[in-house]
């Protein structure tokens, strides 16, 4: 048993991430477990990306967004849960007026398996806005 004690949240990068957005690595499995589990805060969004082996959110707080490339944008509510599979590029964050707490799901390609995460362009402020 190891009993991991909440330490400081980390700031989310700029170069992937619009505005505040602080998480807690929640699960970072060592092989063969690859589970990938952050707690995000976040009162703003990502940018474009893709996850390699899918990605689930679970909401837990507040307001959010996600849409995939070419969908649209869904609103998001405390106990939604959304897919992503994999290569399936999307963006997700926090309403423009609210704040959103989810769990990021997911897991590691494994070994050789490439990135985890690919990321792309900025979400427009029209699409962040649509809804
Ligand atoms: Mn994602």
């Amino acid at each position: 048993m190891e009993l991991q004690p909440k330490g400081p949240s980390t700031k989310g990068p700029a170069d992937l991430f619009t505005g505040d957005v602080r998480f807690d690595v929640v699960a970072n499995g060592q092989e063969p477990s690859r589970l990938r589990v952050n707690l995000f805060a976040q009162g703003a969004c990502t940018m474009c990306h893709s996850h390699a082996v899918g990605q689930r959110l679970h909401v837990t707080e507040g307001r959010g967004l996600v849409q995939s490339r070419g969908g649209e944008v869904v609103e998001l509510r405390p106990g939604d849960t959304v897919h992503t599979p994999p290569g399936e590029w999307h963006w997700h964050g926090a309403a423009p007026e609210n704040f959103m707490a989810h769990l990021a799901m997911g897991e590691s390609p494994g070994a050789g398996g490439g990135p985890e995460s690919e990321w792309g362009d900025l979400v427009t402020d029209e699409e962040y806005r649509s809804r």
